[in-house]
């Protein structure tokens, strides 16, 4: 065993989940060290569907998103089919984001731009270094490394954020419970990255979703010509199948599902027999431990949502653990982080049993599938997720002149807190002038004054109005000119008093 290392936050796992919190920290100056029990990085494609607001979230962290869209594929629209019939296309443009589209691309390159963007910050993945036992004291952790070849180190950090995936090592030996939310008997789920020959022709990038007896089919473009297969079905008998599924198993499948004559699958890359599991971890925080990703909850790969609401779990963590680690912010202020993002497991989880459920009767209906579809598609985007319910959120005014309190604030944030100045038809350059005095130095201002920012936020007070928006992007607070008092108020309860390092540079 050798010696004892220190850092402020150790993050175990590095799938995008865990690289999304350091990146989060790392941009904020706060030490992390990231470590990864795999020896090179995952070649697989598995979490390929990003949609909208992981896109405005991995622009905000820095990535180079032209770049990155650039090396996946659009999927501008679904297309649905019910035994065979053509009954409805979907557009899935998002005009109210900057990323309209959902992006198809490999989870490999996904990882591969996180760990870039952490490497220009400074931190490199420690590889080939598994996590073990952990043990908790008052004002940190300690944690048993073991590297590769057998060599053991222990590490102390003030913080753990546990991202292992699914089967977190941390988790269980600190006795959170591991809860199953439903068991799906029956139930079976193939996918595979392959060629496919159907007897009409698919555009680059469009998806499609067929329903039949029993299960349904889902074909979504990659970029490289292939598609990402899945098929879910009823089967009551276990076929006995193990191992990776081959090619002609899952065309098989998909026939009588597509209902549209002959199925041909070939080139396959990577396939799965998906485990459908839908559970989550009583607790996302334990004293100086927090789960997140699939280390808190998992998701049948239905809506090809885990990746997509692991990343946002990150992003939501990031900064306040940032807060806590970094400048001394109350550590209420993590309490809200379980408190925002449970609602939304809870949410997906339901609505994952639901759509199994649906897409695999016996037969569907018409109806039903199409009510289905128009109440999933703005859901899918992850741009409607707000948090009315948090203790963050304080709404002032409680009229509808504007997205209240909780809400997602539409535009590009940089990472900080921001005071968005809505002067609406009377500007009041005095209150204005006021609220702005003395303003807390870790809040940027910005004063609406051609109307922009008011035209992306669908807002239009009577009176001047701000918006104090998060560095993850959501309104923290909102009032109106008369309010000016709660703003230091609010900061203060969230973040603490002012550290002098930035009292010094105000
Ligand atoms: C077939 C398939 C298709 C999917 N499609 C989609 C999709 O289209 N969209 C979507 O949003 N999601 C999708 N998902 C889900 C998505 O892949 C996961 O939700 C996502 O990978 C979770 O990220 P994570 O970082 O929490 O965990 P993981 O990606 O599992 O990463 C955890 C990391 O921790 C490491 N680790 C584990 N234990 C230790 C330890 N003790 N010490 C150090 N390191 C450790 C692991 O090696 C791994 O690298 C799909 C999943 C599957 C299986």
């Amino acid at each position: 065993m050798s010696g004892l290392m220190e850092t402020e936050v150790l993050i175990v796992g590095a799938g995008p989940v865990g690289l999304t919190v350091a990146v989060e920290l790392a941009r904020r100056g706060v030490p992390c060290r990231v470590v990864e029990e795999a020896p090179a990085p995952r070649e697989s494609t598995r979490g390929c569907t990003v949609y909208q607001r992981t896109l405005e979230v991995f622009e905000a962290m820095g990535l180079p998103v032209d770049d990155y869209v650039a090396e996946g594929a659009r999927m501008a629209r679904r297309v649905y089919h019910l035994f065979g019939e053509r009954i409805g296309t979907v557009d899935m443009a998002e005009p109210r984001s900057a990323h309209p589209y959902p992006l198809v691309v490999g989870q490999n390159v996904t990882e591969r731009y996180l760990e870039r963007r952490l490497a220009d910050l400074g931190v490199l993945v420690q590889r080939g270094t598994s996590a073990g036992a952990v043990t908790q004291e008052n004002d940190g952790v300690t944690v048993v490394l073991h590297h590769e070849g057998g060599r053991r180190s222990i590490i102390r950090a003030a913080w753990l954020v546990a991202a292992q995936g699914a089967a977190s090592g941390v988790r269980d030996s600190l006795g959170i419970a591991w809860r199953e939310w439903r068991r799906f008997t029956g139930l079976r789920m193939l996918q595979i990255d392959a060629r496919v020959r159907l007897p009409f022709g698919l555009e680059p990038d469009e998806a499609h979703l067929f329903f039949g007896a029993g299960g349904h089919v889902g074909c979504v473009p990659l970029p490289d010509g292939r598609h990402r297969v899945f098929v879910v079905r009823q089967s009551l008998e276990d076929a006995g199948e193990r191992g990776d599924p081959r090619p002609a198993e899952i065309a098989a499948a998909m026939e009588g599902l597509c209902g549209v004559g002959e199925v041909g699958l070939t080139e396959g890359r990577f396939a799965w027999r998906v485990r459908l599991q839908n559970r989550f971890a009583e607790r996302m925080r334990a004293g100086r431990v927090l789960l997140a990703g699939d280390s808190a909850r998992v998701f049948a790969p239905v809506h090809a949502q885990g990746m997509n609401t692991g990343v946002q779990d990150a992003f939501n963590l990031g900064w306040k653990l940032a807060a806590v680690a970094g400048e001394g912010a109350p550590e209420t202020l993590l309490d809200s982080y379980e408190a925002e993002r449970r609602p939304v497991a809870e949410e997906l989880l339901a609505r994952t049993e639901r759509s199994l459920d649906f897409g695999v009767q016996e037969s569907p209906d018409r109806d039903a599938l199409l009510g289905a579809i128009a109440v999933n598609r703005p859901k899918r985007t992850q741009l409607a997720i707000d948090y009315p319910d948090s203790p963050l959120t304080r709404d002032l005014l409680g009229d509808d002149a504007g997205p209240r309190a909780g809400r997602r604030a539409p535009g590009r944030w940089d990472g900080r807190w921001t005071l968005l100045v809505l002067p609406g038809p009377r500007p009041d350059r005095r209150g204005i002038g006021r609220l702005m005095t003395g303003l807390d130095p870790r809040v940027d201002v910005i004063v609406d004054v051609d109307g922009e920012a008011s035209s992306a936020l669908n807002a239009a007070p009577d009176a001047p109005a701000f918006h104090l928006i998060r560095p993850d992007g959501h309104i923290g607070l909102r009032g109106g000119l008369e309010h000016a008092a709660q703003v230091a108020a609010y900061l203060d309860t969230v973040l603490g008093p002012v550290p002098p390092r930035n009292r010094s540079t105000a």
